[in-house]
């Protein structure tokens, strides 16, 4: 696949990352992960919306306006020749010798698009199992950056445990997924944890707060604990790839009839329609 570094553009397989860049030695920097549907990038002011907001997090100046990046971006859909596609965007500080001090160079830029990658058609149908895990991360969960142990070690130990997704908890609350926000529905109402520093601020997430209100379902965003999930009727996760994904199980335990609920696949419909 297509990809791009600091002006140039590459394959997505070239070695062309120095041993000195900043996001290997450090994961010094942030990503954005954008989906593309029939040549549309969906939901991208949310997406450079967010990417500007973490890098301005750690402070880190991209060097480059919104306006330019979304060119580069845009150009690189068009030369990858895929009308559906995953683009990743990241940005880290740079090339310099290792130092744990900010070093004083530009910004380092790279993206790669690549075919999209769905979630597999009989969890799609059947709908997800999840485990239960704690949150070990730190304290600025809403910033979109490059440090994911806790995310990759939550998500392998829930994938060895047959499960698809490590739902989080801190504190004696959910939080979110691994890589994805997660909901309840009980009587009728959506929940979801409030957008604090404690998770990502998701653009699916986003999308589903859009699609609640125009179908007119009472969406809360308050904290919730395992046991109020455990008696929800329904749960689901969201995320740019996994899209909107009903829930069935957490840790062995139907949630709801352990079927697919139906005011997640109402949203994913209208999700469909959208995109
Ligand atoms: N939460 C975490 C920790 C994530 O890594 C992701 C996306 O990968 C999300 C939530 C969902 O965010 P979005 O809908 O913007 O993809």
């Amino acid at each position: 696949a297509i990809g791009y570094l600091n002006g140039k553009i590459i394959s997505s397989n070239d070695p062309v990352l120095p041993i000195d860049e900043r996001g290997h030695q450090f994961g010094d920097g942030v990503y954005e992960v954008i989906r593309v549907y029939n040549g549309r990038a969906f939901m991208m002011a949310e997406h450079m919306d967010r990417f500007f907001k973490s890098a301005e997090a750690i402070k880190l100046n991209l060097g480059k306006s919104s306006g330019e990046i979304l060119e580069i971006v845009h150009d690189l859909i068009e030369r990858s020749g895929f009308r559906d596609c995953d683009v990743y965007m990241q940005a880290t500080r740079g090339i310099a010798p290792r130092n744990h001090l900010f070093p004083n160079v530009p910004a380092s830029i790279s993206m790669t698009v690549k075919p999209s990658k769905y979630v597999d058609e009989e969890i799609r149908s059947n709908g997800a199992k999840v485990k239960l895990l704690p949150d070990e991360r730190w304290q600025n969960c809403w910033i979109k950056s490059l440090n994911l142990l806790p995310n990759i070690l939550a998500k392998q130990e829930a994938f060895e445990a047959g499960a698809l997704e490590a739902v989080l908890i801190r504190e004696g609350y959910i939080t979110e997924g691994s890589s994805s926000n997660f909901f309840i529905v009980k009587n009728g109402e959506i929940w979801t944890a409030p957008a604090t520093n404690h998770i990502l601020h998701g653009i699916t997430r986003i999308a589903v707060k859009e699609m609640a209100s125009e179908l007119g379902i009472p969406l809360r965003e308050q904290a919730f604990t395992p046991d109020e999930m455990f008696a929800a009727d329904e749960a689901f996760i969201t995320s740019t790839t996994q899209e909107i994904l009903p829930v069935v199980e957490a840790d062995g335990q139907k949630i709801g009839d352990g079927k697919p609920g139906k005011v997640a696949l109402k949203l994913y419909e209208r999700f469909l329609e959208k995109i």
